[in-house]
């Protein structure tokens, strides 16, 4: 099947997909006025692939078919530098808005084949194969996939079987002769009702009490039984001019519910096998992170742009302190771009002839523009001044009665148009202090898991060897010292 078009990816949303929004069972999530940017956005994952000038970025050839991209094998350390341009151009068509509605289910395909590979060989489980034909189906019919890892989890302090309620991590419930039934609830699932289909895979790591919570499978979204709920959705009604970025491309999260459902056994890709659950945790972690720091560039660029284009504007370019915080911003760019490189350019060779994103620069980059990001914010808004959030809007610069005042007093340095300025002021409070902007704030802290699991992530990947000889070779022998954790990833070592 060739590359879909966007009639035939919204045809294959209108389905028996059970959508609330607002408390409300949705009939046709292509209809609902509340839904409309986010699945305007999910299709443009369809029609950017078939943009000229873009297909070289957006597909590639296998076995004579044209296929979307992010389909494309990870087999090289070049295939991985060719998925992150992918990544940056679709976030940079989006205006900055990433768009998971592919990336982050082949992310997951990515750490299933990997992981597979060992369960197989240790269970003689037949999970490789299964992965493997799903994977085609999603490829050659160009489906949308998305992902739900993260659990509801309820007490942190507590593992699943520990939990009071028992739902609060997935889990299978019935073991069939044709399959399983799972249930429990995920949360924050992105772009769940913008999708054909849905991975699930555990969220950490589990011992033999939690075996029935090491699940992973894949469902269509119009499963019995699965229900989306659909958390706060854009306002639809705002111009472009004061929503520049959320009022056209915006993802959507769900609470995602498992009420009961059927998984047939060609679908279930781990179910029981416990020790293999923070393998394929932490494996999915480090493929999504590498596209999480690939689609973080293009808004480092943006914020970049808007701080240097909001000073000349305001005049205030040459200041020596506006100077200094615009070369913060050029580092949290640089540091972003340099490790996105180092993350490609020295993968590790991955089980199954994958390789995997270098775990170590990954979630450095991530750690980096996840805990420097409110500073960036912070000085972009610095520079912006107050009127990014009290400009008048597109309505008191088109009335005739408030227009002149507007264009007359909103003029910028070097005789800049009141337009240009209004435009610019608006940018950054819908990037930085609208909804929207909040809303920045926090996927960028929590999305693709807290800080705190990157730092880990990364004292268990990071080679101490040399820093320890280094001590040696000055104080002499050290006893042996087990600084970190061995890595869950299923690189050959
Ligand atoms: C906008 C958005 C989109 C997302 N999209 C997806 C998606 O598509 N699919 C998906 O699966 N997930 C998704 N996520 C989930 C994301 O990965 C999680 O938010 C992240 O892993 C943090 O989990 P949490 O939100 O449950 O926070 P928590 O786990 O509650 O973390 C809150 C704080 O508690 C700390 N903490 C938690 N547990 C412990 C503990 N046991 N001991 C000590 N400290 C602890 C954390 O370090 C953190 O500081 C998304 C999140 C956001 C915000």
């Amino acid at each position: 099947m060739p590359l879909r078009t966007v009639k035939q990816y919204m045809e294959g949303l209108r389905d028996s997909r059970e959508v609330y929004v607002k408390g409300q069972r949705v009939a046709d999530v292509t209809q609902h006025p509340d839904l409309a940017i986010c699945i305007g956005h999910g299709a443009n994952a369809y029609s950017l692939a078939h943009e000229p000038e873009l297909r070289e970025t957006f597909t590639f050839e296998q076995a004579g078919d044209v296929r979307n991209r992010h389909f494309e094998p990870l087999t090289s350390p070049d295939a991985l530098r060719r998925r992150s341009i992918l990544i940056e151009e679709h976030t940079r068509q989006a205006r900055s808005t990433l768009n998971l509605t592919k990336a982050v289910g082949t992310d997951a395909l990515a750490a299933l084949h990997a992981t597979s590979v060992a369960v197989d060989r240790e269970h003689g489980t037949e999970y490789g194969a299964r992965v493997a034909a799903f994977r085609e189906r999603c490829a050659s019919g160009d489906l949308s996939l998305v992902l739900a890892q993260t659990d509801v989890k309820g007490d942190r302090s507590l593992a699943p079987h520990q939990q009071p309620d028992p739902d609060m991590y997935v889990h299978i419930v019935e073991r069939r002769s044709d399959g399983i039934v799972v249930r429990g609830a995920k949360a924050h699932t992105t772009m769940t009702p913008a999708a054909d289909e849905l991975i699930v895979l555990p969220t950490r790591a589990m011992s033999e009490s939690d075996a029935d919570y090491a699940v992973a499978f894949a469902i269509p979204v119009a499963t019995p039984g699965l229900r989306l709920i659909c958390g706060p959705l854009p306002d639809h009604r705002r111009s472009e001019l004061e929503a520049p970025v959320s009022g056209v491309n915006i993802e959507m999260e769900t609470l995602t519910v498992f009420d009961d459902v059927f998984v047939p056994w060609e679908r279930v890709f781990l179910a029981g096998e416990f020790r293999h659950a923070a393998a394929l945790a932490t494996t999915f972690a480090t493929f999504h992170r590498f596209t999480a720091i690939s689609y973080k560039l293009p808004f480092a660029e943006l914020a970049l742009g808007c701080a240097v284009a909001m000073a000349e504007l305001n005049g205030t370019a040459k200041a020596g302190h506006v100077r200094e915080k615009i070369g913060k911003l050029v580092h949290y760019q640089e540091i972003l771009r340099a490790c996105i490189h180092g993350a490609w350019a020295e993968a590790l060779p991955a089980e199954g002839g994958l390789f995997l994103p270098n775990p170590v620069y990954t979630n450095t980059a991530k750690f980096h523009f996840a805990s420097q990001f409110h500073d960036v914010v912070r000085i972009l808004q610095d520079i912006a001044g107050g009127m990014m959030i009290t400009a008048p809007g597109a309505a008191d610069l088109a009335s005739p009665e408030t227009g002149p005042w507007v264009r007359k007093y909103l003029q910028g340095a070097a005789g800049t148009d009141a337009e240009t300025r209004l435009r610019l002021l608006h940018l950054i409070r819908d990037l930085t202090a609208s909804d929207f902007g909040g809303y920045n704030l926090v996927v960028t802290l929590h999305g693709e898991g807290s800080l705190q699991a990157q730092l880990l992530q990364t004292l268990r990947d990071t080679d101490l060897t040399a820093p320890l000889a280094a001590v040696e070779r000055i104080i002499g022998p050290l006893p042996a010292i087990a600084a970190t954790s061995p890595s869950a990833l299923p690189v050959l070592r």
